[in-house]
């Protein structure tokens, strides 16, 4: 089988991920990894690492904007000393309502999605112009989009509808959730088992939790944006719109200009909110558990919120799928705090929620089998840890697509 390798990018606020996979018949393995972090400051740093960890490229630079940054990981990749890719797939949270598919993408495309900028406010922008200039500087390559929504195309009218006027549902306003390649790459990687009542919690930056019934996603937190649902590092989650017309009338007070009052608002509750807005400390975790150490109230209070919502959720999933089967933990916090695990499940015995404590705090989930079991052997529901395979999950969209 000829080699074919498939370059998967997948951009943040200040970083750009990439990986390398080599692609033939059945077989996937990851070649290279890669980051430029430190985007929009004079700290910038890039590496580029094979599958074992081994650091091909390691340097310091100014990276001063997102064209900078992705002109150095376009030239690396370009220079001969690593395979040339043959096809790209980009990650996008959120395409709009008129774009729900995965597919190739066009400069028409990147246009129309650009139309629905205020689904993912903090992602998209910054997705649409690495996908503008992945056309140019790899002229003739195959790009793909595969969206976050489109694990979420599922879910039915009662759950995707939201309780508003008419005139704003017509044009597309209405829940599309999202880290829907994470919650694909646990299905995959249950399959051949994947269980009839799942409830899948990523728990990352961002954190979201998904009602997934035989594979397929019934109910999600996220709504319109990243911002709904739990309370993430940086978010607030589901909230009272009053609190939100609140705050926008105060700052009305001090901006007649409606769009940088929206702009003020949303900083407000998508960047200086969730776990940083409660604790004042930080929106990690790891910060945030030693803040709790040195008996930080703030933070203590912080962590109980995030806790106690996430339990509200999991006990309405378990409403929603009329029982568990399954609860698996993924993203950063999800795969790593073992600590944040136990307080979410302490008391849902009547879930069908048994941890093993030891299991749970010496899990070091088993790359091999990509999965651990942390609950109880009497506990009537499984409770796994799996660290989510979104690139992955990429590269399948992208020679499909390719196929097709
Ligand atoms: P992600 O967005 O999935 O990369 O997750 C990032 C989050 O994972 C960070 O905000 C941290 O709070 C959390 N995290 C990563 N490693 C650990 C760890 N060892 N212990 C606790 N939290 C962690």
């Amino acid at each position: 089988m000829p080699s074919f390798p498939v370059l998967v990018l997948n951009s943040g606020s200040s970083s750009i991920k990439f990986s390398v996979y080599e692609t033939g018949g059945e077989e996937r393995t990851r070649l290279l990894e890669g980051e430029a972090e430190g985007i929009g400051t004079d700290q910038g740093k890039f590496h580029i690492n094979d599958a074992n960890g081994a650091k091909h490229i390691e340097q310091a630079q100014p990276l001063p904007t997102l064209a900078t940054a992705f002109a150095l990981v376009a030239d690396a990749l370009k220079s001969g000393k690593f395979p040339v890719p043959q096809a790209i797939g980009h990650r996008m949270v959120a395409g709009g309502p008129t774009v729900v598919e995965n597919q190739r993408i066009t400069p028409a495309l990147i246009d129309e999605m650009e139309r629905y900028t205020a689904f993912a406010p903090l992602h998209t922008p910054i997705a649409i112009f690495i996908m503008r200039e992945s056309l140019r500087l790899f002229p003739g390559l195959p790009n793909f989009v595969c969206l976050d929504t489109w694990f979420h195309r599922t879910l039915p009218a009662t759950a995707r509808e939201l309780p508003i006027p008419q005139e704003y549902s017509e044009i597309g306003v209405r829940r599309y959730g999202a880290h829907g390649i994470s919650y694909e790459s646990i299905v995959y990687q249950l399959q051949p088992n994947v269980p009839e009542k799942l409830v899948v919690a990523h728990l990352g930056n961002g954190c979201s939790i998904s009602a997934i019934r035989n594979g397929v996603c019934i109910d999600t937190s996220m709504g319109l944006t990243p911002t709904g649902g739990l309370i993430s590092g940086t978010r607030t989650g589901d909230i009272d719109p009053g609190v939100l017309l609140f705050i926008l009338r105060k700052i009305a007070k001090t901006t007649q200009n409606a769009s940088e009052a929206a702009d003020k608002l949303e900083t407000a509750v998508a960047k200086q909110a969730g776990l940083l807005g409660v604790s004042g400390v930080s929106n990690d975790m790891r910060d945030l558990r030693a803040a709790i150490a040195q008996d930080n109230v703030r933070a203590r209070l912080a962590v109980d919120q995030f806790v106690y919502t996430i339990r509200k959720w999991i006990g309405a999933y378990v409403a929603v799928l009329d029982g568990l089967d399954m609860l698996v933990f993924t993203g950063g916090i999800g795969v790593y705090s073992s600590e944040t695990r136990a307080e979410i499940c302490s008391g849902l015995e009547a879930l069908g929620i048994v941890l093993d404590s030891e299991r749970n705090q010496t899990s070091k989930y088993d790359q091999a089998r990509g999965a651990a079991i942390i609950s109880a052997v009497n506990s009537p529901a499984i409770v796994r840890v799996i660290p989510p395979a979104e690139d992955l999950m990429i590269v399948n969209h992208v020679l499909r697509l390719l196929a097709n």
